[in-house]
């Protein structure tokens, strides 16, 4: 099963990608995840990508799906994946459709303010990816071992331009995906196990349509 997961900066996408993971046995791929991986490397490419990222502003569609087509060719997407953070603009859309044939479009659904609230204070773990709140989370190390720091991105100034940036370039799949007849929108709730239970009755209702 191929699914593409949808939703605002901060809506919970990676953390019920992370759940998804174990009830399917799929890998997840987040472009945000292969592009820090990248921007991380030393290299004038990968500063430029820090860049971009720090900003709250998009890379370059053809870096995103370069990276993403390198990762689709590794043996573990054989029985599907789960995309976190792309496609995130139509064109990605359509790009996409010409590598893949995505199954159902899962859009997680959350309020704008819990939004807000939830990434001021997200801390990220290095080595993993896992995410914390730090007001919840009182450990200095993420449970993998790796450090946890706050990303650029999640500063208050970059907040405001990645919700422009997804208001005006992203919001406009969820409409793409309906009229394709494969939205499935999850309510994303308080308890990301509720999150995540909401999630999978959306995906076995997509694959009795299928
Ligand atoms: P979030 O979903 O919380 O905004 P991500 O980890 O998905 O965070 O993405 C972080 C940043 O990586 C984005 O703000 C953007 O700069 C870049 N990025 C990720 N995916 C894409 C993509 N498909 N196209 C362009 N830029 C991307
Ligand atoms: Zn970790």
């Amino acid at each position: 099963m191929k699914i593409v997961l949808l939703g605002a900066p901060g809506s919970g996408k990676g953390t019920l990608a992370g759940k998804l993971v174990d009830e399917l046995n799929i890998p997840t791929i987040s472009t945000g995840d292969l592009l820090r991986k990248t921007a991380a490397s030393g290299t004038e490419f990968g500063n430029k990508i820090k860049e971009t990222m720090a900003s709250g502003g998009l890379v370059s569609t053809e870096t995103v799906l370069e990276m993403l087509k390198a990762r689709l060719g590794e043996s573990d997407t054989k029985n599907g994946y789960i995309l976190d953070g792309f496609p995130r603009t139509i064109e990605q859309a359509q790009l996409l459709e010409n590598i893949a044939d995505i199954d159902a479009c899962l859009y997680l659904d959350v309020d704008k303010d819990v939004i807000v609230d939830r990434l001021s204070g997200r801390i990220t773990c290095r080595d993993c990816g896992k995410i914390y709140n730090s007001k919840t989370y009182k450990e200095t190390t993420c449970e993998c071992g790796g450090e946890l720091y706050v990303r650029d991105d999640d500063k208050p100034e970059a907040i405001a331009i990645r919700f422009e940036t997804y208001e005006k370039n992203t919001k406009p799949l969820i409409k793409y995906y309906q009229d394709k007849g494969i939205l499935k929108t999850v309510k994303g709730m308080d308890d990301p196990m509720d999150t995540f239970k909401n999630a999978i009755d959306a995906l076995d209702c997509a694959q009795k349509e299928n």
